[in-house]
């Protein structure tokens, strides 16, 4: 079976505005080279994830079905641009709460590996925190850093490492093959 490849993708700061706690739809800003850029990906044969922690979910400012409605909004942002996620994985946990999703765990990614036959060492994980880096180190993808939002001081963080960094999303879609 040939195997395909994946770009899991950090929601907050790479896909929207990082503005804490984003659980509902009037917080929820779209960055405007998201569309054009899974685009992208999707025509050089990536399948998309996203993997997101969302801790509000644990401490009660907004509910999974409230993450989920976001999800659904930016589905239909993309879809017109012949863009879908073949998954969206979510933690809700804080990151005292004993637990084996949270990021930097690669639980999510090694799982969606053995579920959709995936080749970690040709994907890539795409984010803005360490936490999101040290997540592709572990599943054994390539790691990627964005500069958007949280990512212009996560590069200046000692012993920080990442395989490529960009200003944005679009610039990853358009270099990375
Ligand atoms: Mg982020």
């Amino acid at each position: 079976m040939k195997l395909r490849r994946a770009i899991f993708l950090d929601r907050d700061g790479v896909l929207n505005e990082d503005l804490g706690y984003v659980g509902q739809p009037d917080r929820f800003h779209i960055f405007s080279w998201v569309a054009p850029a899974l685009k992208l990906f999707t025509e050089k044969g990536f399948l998309l994830f996203i993997v997101t922690n969302q801790s509000g979910i644990e401490r009660g400012y907004y509910t999974m079905e409230d993450t989920h409605r976001l999800h659904s909004i930016l589905a239909e942002h993309v879809r017109p641009h012949g863009v879908e996620f073949t998954g969206i994985f979510v933690s809700p946990y804080r990151e005292s709460t004993p637990n084996d999703i949270r990021k930097p765990s690669p639980k999510f990614v090694l799982d969606a590996a053995e579920q959709y036959h995936l080749d970690l060492p040709s994907s890539y994980v795409i984010g803005d925190r360490s936490t999101d880096l040290e997540m592709g180190h572990r599943a054994g993808c390539r790691v990627v850093l964005v500069r958007s939002s949280a990512g212009k001081e996560t590069e200046k963080e000692p012993g920080v490492k990442f395989d490529h960094v960009f200003d944005t999303l679009l610039e990853a879609a358009q270099t990375l093959t």
